[in-house]
């Protein structure tokens, strides 16, 4: 497959890192998480009690974050590490997700974040999955898709990831949370989460995982053989 950058927006909780973690294994190419930045900045922030509100200690714990991703022997995916330390495992955890969104919506953390995700896209052939992607990070994607699903379904689905990590939450919570996390995500001032005028609509409310990574394969396949006719 030529080298394309693919952008995954969308929702939260539809499916988003599993499917690009698939396509991207099928294509041979890198997958970037983006979320799991924005998720490792807010365990710093709360390890360092950082003010949301102060922007010189925003800007002061920014430039002692250093992020990478990393293979380890137990991972099939890269891991999460935050000056050094992996934290895959702590940053899933229901009180990240509480505080993600709004440490997401500051404008310094997403410039930050984003600059770093463009140098990581330089050499494409990168599956990147976000909330701004298509439409902030990588307008250029050759390929975008916008992922949406019904509320309760995103929601099992999630509680089930969380309950396969050892984190038995209540629906009621899981809810709550993806519901909290979307208003912010969508209204936010900086970037917000909006399908890009070009991005494919995918609804995965009734659809495996299997048919997730099919039709972003398709959709790969027909933009790298448009590509190719020139
Ligand atoms: O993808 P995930 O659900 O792990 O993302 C966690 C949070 O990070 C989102 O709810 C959103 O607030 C933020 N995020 C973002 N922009 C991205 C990726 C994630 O604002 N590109």
């Amino acid at each position: 497959m030529q080298n394309i950058i693919i952008a995954i927006d969308g929702y939260s909780a539809c499916g988003k890192s599993t499917t690009a973690k698939l396509v991207a294994e099928k294509l041979g190419f890198t997958y970037i998480d983006t979320g799991a930045m924005y998720r490792a900045v807010t365990l710093y922030f709360l390890q360092h009690y950082i003010s949301l509100d102060n922007p010189k200690e925003v800007s002061k714990a920014l430039s002692n974050i250093h992020l990478t991703f990393q293979k380890t022997a137990s991972s099939t995916n890269a891991d999460m590490f935050l000056n050094g330390l992996n934290v895959e495992d702590e940053i899933r955890k229901m009180y990240i997700s509480d505080q993600v969104s709004q440490v997401s919506a500051l404008k310094d953390v997403r410039v930050a974040m984003v600059d770093q995700q463009q140098r990581m896209g330089k050499k494409k052939a990168i599956v990147m999955d976000g909330r701004d992607i298509g439409t902030h990070v990588f307008p250029q994607a050759e390929l975008k898709i916008f992922m949406s699903a019904d509320m309760e379904i995103r929601a099992g689905r999630r509680q089930q990831e969380l309950l396969e990590k050892g984190q038995l939450v209540p629906l009621t919570e899981v809810i709550e949370n993806i519901r909290k996390r979307d208003a912010i995500d969508t209204t936010r001032k900086e970037s917000p989460l909006v399908q890009a005028s070009d991005a494919v609509l995918v609804d995965t409310s009734h659809l495996t995982i299997e048919e997730q990574v099919d039709i972003v394969l398709h959709y790969a396949t027909e933009v790298v053989t448009a590509k190719m006719k020139g």
